[in-house]
């Protein structure tokens, strides 16, 4: 209080303050934008199996570069913004129409790509349609339950209203991939677990941080894998980096990896380059 009464201390804060709003007002301007100006991409980053290095899955991750910018806002700004501002809305349904045409052109193309993975955040879930709207979208462009999977938070799945709850226990039982994103980091106690429809955990990139140095986050690691098993869940490794990393959770069994050891996310062309050119790929 001192500090603030204090010469340049509140007036600093408040200025401060005003000029962090008018920069997010000005972010939410663009953001509305964005769709129309066609300033938003997608990128994909693929998870390969543990055991054998194949890759088994895609996560699609949203990027945004503003027409007068030559670099992406990190979705880690522009996300919260969205959500705060209520156009997550928008953004969401531009997501999952995008991801839906995308790998709908990879199926006709040939590539045997297995899933392309969506994030759902918190205001995305509390809007009864959205899974309403997430079938439709498959549905439209012929796609199947096992042709897009979904990640949600613990927190997300424990504010989910219960007609949410009801519409994803039906995705479950159609078949759709529900992956628990940043397994670990919530506030929930792990009984949440038996009562919510999912198949699989993404243990949070936190953990494999610090595991090769730090025993508690190995601990907690090998732990989430063992309870995911016995469970019946497949277990994904977030933020796997290095060699070393690879070979912890290979010991732990865990199932697949993701993370810049194997592939940063990428541009839909260049993951067309992966899996074998553009001319169609299978196996
Ligand atoms: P997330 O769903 O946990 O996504 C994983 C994040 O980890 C991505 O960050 C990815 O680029 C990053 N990552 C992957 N491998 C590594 C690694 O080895 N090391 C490190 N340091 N980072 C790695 P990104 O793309 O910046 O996305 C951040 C978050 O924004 C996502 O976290 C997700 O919560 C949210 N997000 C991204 N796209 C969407 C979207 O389409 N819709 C919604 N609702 N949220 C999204
Ligand atoms: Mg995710
Ligand atoms: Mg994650
Ligand atoms: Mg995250």
């Amino acid at each position: 209080r001192a500090k603030l009464d204090g010469p340049g201390g509140l007036q600093f804060f408040q200025q401060h303050h005003h000029d962090e709003l008018v920069r997010e007002q000005r972010m939410v301007e663009q953001l509305e934008l964005a769709i129309e100006h066609r300033e938003l991409s997608l990128h994909y980053q693929p998870q390969v199996s543990v055991v054998s290095g194949r890759i088994e899955n895609l996560e699609a991750l949203l990027r945004w570069q503003p027409r007068d910018s030559s670099s992406f806002v990190p979705p880690g700004e522009f996300i919260s913004l969205a959500e705060r501002s209520g156009l997550i809305h928008r953004l969401g349904d531009w997501v999952m129409e995008e991801v839906c045409r995308q790998q709908a052109a990879w199926r006709r193309a040939g590539f045997s790509t297995s899933r392309v993975d969506i994030n759902l955040s918190g205001r995305q879930m509390l809007r009864p349609d959205t899974l309403a709207r997430f079938e439709a979208c498959l549905e439209r462009y012929g796609l199947t339950p096992q042709d897009i999977g979904i990640e949600l938070t613990e927190n997300v799945l424990i504010e989910a209203a219960p007609l949410v709850l009801e519409d994803l226990r039906r995705l479950y039982h159609r078949g759709v991939r529900i992956a628990i994103d940043d397994f670990g980091t919530g506030y929930s106690s792990l009984s949440y677990l038996k009562h919510f429809p999912v198949t699989a955990l993404k243990v949070d990139r936190a953990f494999m941080r610090d595991a090769p140095k730090q025993p508690e986050d190995r601990a907690i690691m090998e732990a989430a894998i063992f309870i995911g098993h016995r469970l019946g869940l497949e277990v994904v490794a977030e933020g796997v980096e290095s060699a070393e990393q690879l070979s912890l959770i290979r010991e732990m069994r865990c199932d697949l990896a993701q993370g810049y050891f194997f592939y940063r996310p990428m541009p839909a062309p260049d993951i067309q380059v992966l899996l074998g050119g553009t001319a169609g790929w299978s196996r």
